[in-house]
């Protein structure tokens, strides 16, 4: 079966030739899917009745239904669990700030990474998510909020897996997201996270994407970083890292964000954010301060709120522009690091 989401407009005049259909009408189907969120063919009205059915027959929109739909009590976090065609299941969170409306996607079943501190990758990799199955994740939450006239403002790439390591997939995610005949979010909306892969940093680099580039640090040296991270660190260690954030910056003329997730007596020594300060210098870079959200079987724990304040001043006397994140979704185990698939909870 062809599905909508994972097909490019050029494939889709393509089929709709091959029916004797002009081009046209694959620009009503995708303003259908992408404007309209219709949720079958039978809703196109403005397409003949015999194209409909024969859509029908032959295509899905979207090929992953939700399994699961749980908010926060103040409904500023909303997770979603989808079950796949293949009967996996990957997680998204919508996360409301005053801003506007967040939306974390996931880009893998599982991950391969093995971060000691992350669930997602406690179970191991299964595989990558085609095109659809991360645009399909806009779209069914989408059709969610269309109740309420509630629109997704932002993206960010932090779900479960890598994206970096689904790159070609990924790519093509973040352009029909922008591209305003399909989702129309501009690329200063988007970010993107990932543990550190310098060759497709570089090939990311290349496209010169506006996107935000957001970096799983976690430690100001190799010897921590490759304990926490030990996959990422052996290949791309920082010295190495580092500079190629810079150009990534110099190139896109975004700033960079490390993420820095505080793990009580494990990262969080005032000691280590000087050392982290001198690690990166002053050039457009920017430190989040993760609270640690704690995992099931994991033996970190979060740190105290006075540490993260102490870390926090550390980088902002030497002149590093450092936030701490809000972290939302954590009753709902919507938070960073907490998502995975529901079937591999129990
Ligand atoms: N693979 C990418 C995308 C995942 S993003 C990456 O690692 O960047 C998820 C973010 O949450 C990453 O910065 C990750 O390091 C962080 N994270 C993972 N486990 C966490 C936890 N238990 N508490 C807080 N942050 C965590």
């Amino acid at each position: 079966m062809n599905v909508i989401l994972e097909t490019s407009k050029e494939d889709l005049i393509e089929q709709l030739a091959e029916w004797g259909e002009p081009a046209f009408r694959a620009e009503q189907i995708l303003q259908w899917v992408y404007q309209h969120r219709a949720s079958d063919f039978s809703r196109m009205t403005n397409l003949p009745k015999a194209l409909r059915e024969r859509l029908a027959s032959n295509w899905r929109i979207c090929d992953m239904e939700v399994a699961v739909h749980q908010a926060t009590p103040t409904r500023d976090a909303e997770k979603f669990v989808f079950q796949l065609s293949d009967k996996e299941e990957i997680e998204s969170v919508v996360m409301r700030y005053h801003h506007g409306v967040s939306l974390c996607l996931s880009t893998q079943v599982g991950c391969s990474f093995g971060c000691a501190f992350c669930a997602s990758g406690a179970f191991g990799f299964s595989r990558n998510l085609t095109v659809g199955e991360i645009m399909g994740q806009w779209y069914r939450i989408q059709q969610v909020l269309d109740e309420e006239d509630e629109r997704v403002t932002h993206l960010v790439f932090m779900g479960m897996g890598e994206p970096l390591a689904n790159f070609t997939n990924t790519l093509t995610a973040l352009r029909r997201f922008q591209d305003s005949e399909k989702v129309g979010i501009s690329y200063r909306r988007m970010t993107l996270s990932t543990v550190g892969l310098i060759p497709e940093i570089e090939r990311l680099a290349a496209e010169s994407l506006p996107i935000t580039l957001a970096i799983s640090l976690h430690a100001p040296n190799d010897y921590l970083r490759s304990q926490l991270m030990p996959q990422v660190n052996a290949r791309y260690p920082l010295k190495d890292l580092i500079p190629v954030c810079r150009q990534y910056a110099e190139k896109t003329g975004r700033r960079v964000t490390f993420e820095y997730a505080m793990m009580k007596d494990v990262n969080d020594h005032p000691e280590l954010a000087r050392e982290l300060g001198v690690l990166l210098g002053t050039w457009p870079c920017h430190v989040n301060l993760i609270p640690f959200n704690p995992i099931d079987g994991a033996s970190f724990a979060p740190s105290d709120a006075g540490r993260i304040a102490e870390f926090e001043e550390v980088l902002k006397m030497m002149g590093v522009s450092v936030t701490v994140r809000r972290s939302l979704g954590r009753d709902i185990e919507g938070a960073c690091g907490q998502l995975r698939g529901r079937r591999r909870k129990t």
